[in-house]
């Protein structure tokens, strides 16, 4: 340890300073030195609070120094303006692997070191002191209290088991106020005490056992010996949905926890539902300790130190669970691995669940991305050989896959303003009678995307957004989706002040909603979209109702299509079956939409006999409804592959978007130019653009991007750094962002 913090030169006091090179969650890329006092205990990885200017800042502790990954040497620092660590912080250090994974996301992401170790300092009570919460206990030998009042008999009676108790809990069992309980506190019979933390409870790996189909049990013997093998790799569980995935994962995890090591599994946040919960308590006996954006800054703070100090070995989470810092994680799972919402595109640009895989090779343990529909990348990787690809051919419930029929628009389209085609319809009307559940399926929030003025054809736009603004009608208001800006909906067109001129414009889901109550008047509807719904607890009692069959017709966004398990879902519509076909630009366009359809699709039928799909299109034709139509993913995906190839497109080929945004277009126009000739020449690599972004202008700012198109073997960051590093300076509002593998192309 000593070793890493070498003495100053010349020093002439008896013992050398120490130094230590520290990262600061700031967006800086590199180690400072600070002298270490005498009377600080340090270690690599722990946190220290730091001088930072004229600030004090939390840091850690780095196990060596780093310079800028430009690969410049650290530059000395003059002796006498080093400052020195005042204090360190009582939280579990950061382990080095954490170190690692830190290091080798900036280096990939092009992100600061600063702004990656603060993914991993994502839970801010950690960093805080610790309040610890008291309680009372009783006191053994005390007198007895010289008034003695039934209350204070039956809270002594409760308290005479020796436990821990908060006074409100005791209070309350004994049925007396907490003034009672202050009293004998007083009379030296009960007395404060801290309430330790909960352990969370150890999940049992033979707990219950699995009965396992033929096919599921070849499954599990891969996965398990990817376990017993102790070391990297990467499996590829893919399986129809229905088809089991998540109880043949589940084998990976309890062989896991035999061997002693902790297990994460990735879920996209909307799918951590309490169905999966209860189902995971089922196998494993105990709670998975969870990990997500609703958890309260408390529970955060209790969540990492426990996968810091291994209480928690098994943690179910979204994607940031990701950068916790495991003591001993020796298996991740990706699940619903093809998910966009992987992909963060906020501050530090990474894809969870490639990262998950740089984790465990990292790690020297196995990882599992599991999907029915898995992306074409890992498609790609299992046929190369890179991915071992284990596969589950059929439902578990002998159930098949729905029967998927198109509703072609233009033969059969619905009735002015209405959405829902006559045969859609009819095939509610017989589930309906049947008994069943029906699932509309619109990934549109609002009641419509477009609202237009009949007198002056005036559509109201967002002030800041190159969009129009969304009406949303419950909450009577029109909202930008970009910046969330929102006015309340005007009664006169904004632009010529005719009354009562406005018209809403195509469908939402809240205009479908509208459409099912006017059709279906006694049928119980819920409506699932992420604004109507505050968070993931109400979220999941919605789920619950649905799962029990207390609705007759669920209509949805994207929430719906992620996970589920509806038992008595007969049938699933889509509304508007070609609406992610639209965007141009994204080379994953139609992978994504057939991902999306085929997910909400294979709700449908999955415990019943059967389950019918219909999709409304103007397009039945297209390959992507094709291949949902006809089942045949195969296809689908062979010749998905096959495009990608020849365009060089990921994972054939790597692509990088650059977006510069300034407040005058013109700015933002010059410097994408400018950066665009500065590219350094390379016969491999082309730069395209710039050309201004489809959504032009997002909170005030224009956008212009740049796409960085190199093939597979280039090593893409080098040649961005080298790029960037000798741009000038970005000067006033402008700003420029590196997204490396973009998953938007907006
Ligand atoms: P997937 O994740 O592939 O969509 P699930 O794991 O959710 O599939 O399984 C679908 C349904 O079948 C669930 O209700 C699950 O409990 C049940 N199931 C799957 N495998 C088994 C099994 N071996 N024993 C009992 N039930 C199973
Ligand atoms: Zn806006």
């Amino acid at each position: 340890m000593q070793s890493l913090f070498e003495p100053l030169d010349g020093e002439t006091r008896a013992t050398p300073l120490r130094l230590a090179p520290v990262v600061l969650a700031v967006a800086l890329d590199q180690t400072y030195d600070y002298i270490v006092p005498d009377d600080v205990e340090i270690e690599p990885g722990c946190f220290v609070m730091v001088p930072f200017g004229p600030q004090s800042r939390i840091g850690v502790v780095w196990d060596r120094p780093v310079a800028n990954p430009n690969g410049e040497p650290q530059k000395p620092i003059d002796p006498k303006k080093l400052k020195t660590i005042t204090g360190r912080l009582d939280a579990p250090p950061l382990p080095p692997i954490t170190m690692r994974f830190a290091e080798w996301i900036a280096k990939y992401t092009l992100a600061p070191l600063g702004m990656t170790v603060r993914m991993m300092m994502s839970a801010r009570a950690v960093f805080e002191p610790q309040k610890p919460r008291f309680g009372v206990t009783i006191v053994a030998d005390a007198p007895v209290p010289a008034r003695m009042t039934p209350a204070r008999q039956r809270a002594l009676d409760i308290a005479g088991d020796g436990a821990i108790r908060a006074k409100a809990a005791l209070a309350q069992a004994a049925e007396c106020s907490t003034g009672v309980i202050d009293g004998l506190v007083q009379s030296g019979n009960l007395v404060e005490v801290a309430i330790p933390e909960k352990r969370p409870p150890v999940p049992d790996p033979k707990h219950r056992v699995t009965e396992l189909s033929p096919e599921q049990a070849v499954a599990v013997d891969a996965l398990r010996s990817a376990v017993d093998g102790g070391n990297f790799s990467v499996s590829l569980l893919d399986g129809v949905t229905g088809s089991g995935k998540t109880e043949v994962y589940f084998e990976a995890v309890a062989r896991t926890l035999e061997r002693g090591h902790q297990a994460l599994i990735m879920l996209p946040e909307i799918a951590l539902t309490d169905q999966f919960m209860r189902r995971f308590t089922g196998r494993f006996g105990a709670m998975p300790v969870e990990w997500h954006s609703a958890l309260s800054g408390p529970e955060r703070g209790r969540v990492w130190r426990q996968a810091a100090n291994g209480e928690a070995r098994v943690v179910v989470g979204a994607r940031s669970a990701l950068f916790l810092p495991f003591s001993d994680l020796g298996l991740v799972i990706v699940d619903e691995e093809h998910d966009s919402g992987y992909k963060q595109d906020d501050r530090v640009h990474y894809q969870a669940r490639d990262m998950a895989v740089v984790r465990g090779s990292l790690g020297g343990f196995p990882v599992i991305l599991a999907s029915a529909t898995p992306s074409i990348e890992s498609h790609v990787n299992a046929r190369n050989g890179r991915y071992r690809h284990v596969v589950l051919p059929g439902r578990f419930s002998g159930a098949s896959l729905p029967d998927i029929t198109a509703i072609d628009l233009r033969v059969t389209p619905p009735e002015k303003g209405k959405w829902l085609a006559p045969p859609l319809v009819e095939a509610m009307i017989r589930t309906l009678e049947d008994k069943q559940q029906t699932l509309l399926f619109l990934n549109r929030r609002g009641y419509a995307p477009l609202t237009l003025c009949r007198a002056c054809g005036h559509r109201i736009e967002c002030p800041q957004c190159t969009a129009t603004l969304v009406e949303h009608r419950f909450r009577g208001r029109l909202h930008c989706h970009h910046c969330g800006f929102s006015i309340a909906l005007p009664e006169k067109c904004p632009k010529c002040g005719e009354a009562g001129s406005l018209v809403a414009c195509g469908p939402g889901v809240e205009r479908v909603a509208e459409e099912v109550a006017e059709r279906f008047p006694d049928a119980k509807v819920a409506l699932l979209s992420s604004d109507l719904i505050p968070g993931l607890t109400e979220m999941r009692e919605i789920i619950r109702s649905i799962e029990a069959g207390g609705i007759d017709i669920v209509i949805g966004t994207q929430i719906v299509a992620k996970g589920h398990h509806f038992p008595n879902l007969a049938t699933v519509g889509i509304v508007d079956g070609d609406l992610g076909l639209a965007q141009g630009a994204d080379p994953r366009a139609g992978e994504r939409t057939f991902q999306l359809l085929h997910q909400v699709t294979g709700r449908a039928g999955r415990a019943l006999a059967e389950g019918r799909g219909y999709v409304q299109t103007y397009m039945p034709d297209h390959p992507v409804m094709k291949a949902i139509i006809e089942s045949d993913r195969e296809a689908f995906i062979e010749q998905e592959i096959k495009s990608r190839q020849r365009g060089m497109l990921p994972p054939f080929g790597r692509l990088v978007a650059l977006v510069v945004a300034a407040r005058e277009k013109e700015t933002a126009q010059l410097v994408a130019r400018d950066i665009a000739h500065r590219a350094p020449r390379s016969s491999m690599i082309e730069v395209l653009g710039p050309a201004e972004a489809p959504i032009a202008v997002i909170r005030g700012r224009h956008r212009w991007r740049l796409l960085v198109k190199a093939p597979r073997e280039i090593d893409v960051q080098a040649y961005l750094r080298a790029w960037l590093a000798d741009l000038p300076p970005l000067k006033g509002d402008v700003r420029l962002t590196v997204d490396i593998d973009p998953y938007s192309f907006l």
